[in-house]
């Protein structure tokens, strides 16, 4: 394998920046554009200090530290250096230029972590994690994936397994040498083993409602009627102007998504344009798509304006929200109450919040709602798998369809040969989670996913 270079460090100014560097030839590159002070024999997890030079011209580049890590024992298993120069742009920069220009290739995006991969180190769930740390929007949804990268979900579906590969033995010894002494399969213990896996996959398919919410947020749609402030509410909520606040009607015609971190509920919130009937067409696509929306949200902000009666598109509104997990936001409590508004609304015994976006008044009421409704202080992420990973869940999903089949297969009384094939089946499956069975374009487009340098 070539050895392959990035800067690691996020683009841009930083106290101090990262060249990585991994493969056979990283020390002999190294050597040719670093002096050490003290040149003594490289040894594993250890840093010299010196300058990087140009061996060109002679020219000190920047003056360095770089850690030795000697393979096997490093991040992709493979020799490494980490180059860590001053965090401007230019000098790592030059310093990247030098390394490739003396042997390296740039390395492409998780070309690390993909090594660590393919060379065995680390199986894809862990891979994954790493991107998942790196990417991650509140503290929890970090936390669920240090475990994983800590590899417990790898060792669920290890031990899982493990039991079914232990299981298939036992019925292709049944199959294959029936005339020995050899212990029958019962239907009874088959049954036992196919149960207990049952559970632990029903176990971690479960823990996706709420890995979900850790990982892509709350789907929460703003809904109201034009100019009942939602435009307002959102700006507030994001505390910056990037919805568009206006006076007119209708001009936030598509849809804004904005991720917000409310005390570590991570919310995704879609703005959705004004809910009411009308004859333009360009408009009628934001708040058919805005219907759409708070069909599907998890969660729906509704608001009013209390200063104003209740009109037909209120009404719409309160209709949809009937039914579903919503907060009413009653706006512009900074301006006269409609009493007539508020007790109609009073009377739907839904989680009502009075505020005024212009003067941002009762938003932190907002808060304390979602946090009442979302306590994802329930969620435990130590000593608890989470499945956080929609690829993961698929593959679960696939495999317990196949163990229903495998379970129906020995009730129905019929041949061991068959129940193998399904559960060869669910170890496909699970291989596919962890990376033992999946196919270079899942696992191309696994990285590729991935930032430089990691
Ligand atoms: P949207 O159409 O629902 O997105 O409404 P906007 O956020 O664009 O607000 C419509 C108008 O109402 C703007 O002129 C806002 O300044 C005004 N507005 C929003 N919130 C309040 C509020 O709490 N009090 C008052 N008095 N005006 C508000």
């Amino acid at each position: 394998m070539s050895t392959i270079v990035a800067i690691s460090t996020s683009p841009g100014i930083g106290g101090i920046g990262i060249i990585r560097m991994s493969g056979k030839e990283a020390f002999n590159i190294l050597n040719k554009i670093f002096k050490p002070k003290n040149n003594s024999e490289i040894k594993g997890y250890t840093i010299k200090y010196g300058n990087i030079f140009d061996p060109e011209s002679n020219k000190i580049i920047d003056e360095v530290l770089v850690s030795y890590f000697i393979a096997p024992k490093s991040y992709t298993t493979e020799n490494m250096c980490e180059i860590n120069s001053h965090g401007g742009q230019i000098v790592m920069k030059q310093i990247l230029d030098l390394c490739l220009k003396n042997g390296a290739i740039l390395a492409e995006p998780g070309e690390f972590t993909k090594r660590a991969f393919l060379n065995g180190r680390i199986d894809l769930v862990k891979a994954e994690a790493v991107i998942d740390i790196i990417n991650a929007k509140t503290e929890k949804e970090k936390d669920a994936s240090v475990c994983q990268l800590n590899g417990f979900l790898s060792k669920d579906i290890q031990d899982i397994e493990k039991e079914l590969l232990s299981f298939t033995a036992d019925i292709e010894a049944n199959i294959d040498y029936p005339e020995y002494d050899i212990e029958e399969v019962s239907t009874k213990k088959s049954l036992e083993v196919l149960k207990n896996v049952k559970n632990k996959l029903l176990k971690l398919k479960e823990s996706f409602n709420n890995g979900k919410i850790l990982k892509e947020g709350i789907n929460t749609a703003i809904i109201g009627r034009p100019n009942v402030g939602k435009s307002s509410l959102l700006n507030v909520l994001l505390k910056e102007e990037r919805a568009i606040v206006t006076e007119y009607e209708g001009t936030t015609r598509d849809t804004i998504e904005e991720f917000i971190n409310i005390k570590g509920i991570p919310l995704k919130i879609i703005d959705t344009a004004g809910i009411r009937e009308t004859e333009n067409a360009v408009e009628k696509i934001g708040i058919e798509k805005s219907i759409e929306i708070a069909k599907n949200a998890d969660l729906i902000i509704a608001i009013f304006d209390i200063s104003q009666d209740l009109k037909d598109e209120d009404n719409k509104i309160l209709d949809i929200i009937k039914d579903k997990n919503a907060i009413i936001v009653l706006n512009k409590i900074d301006l006269s109450v409609n009493k007539t508004t508020e007790e109609r609304i009073k009377s739907l015994n839904k989680d009502i919040v009075k505020i005024s976006a212009l003067e941002r008044k009762g938003i932190d009421e907002i808060y304390d709602k979602i946090v009442k409704l979302y306590d994802l202080n329930k969620i435990n992420v130590e000593g608890e798998n989470i499945v956080t990973n929609s690829r993961h869940q698929y593959l679960i999903n696939q495999s317990l369809i196949s163990l229903e089949k495998a379970i129906n297969t020995i009730n129905e009384g019929m041949p061991l040969d068959i129940i193998a094939i399904d559960v060869k089946d669910i170890l496909e499956n699970l291989g596919k989670i962890t990376g033992k069975n999946v196919s270079e374009d899942v696992i191309n487009e696994i990285f590729s996913k991935f930032c430089l340098g990691k």
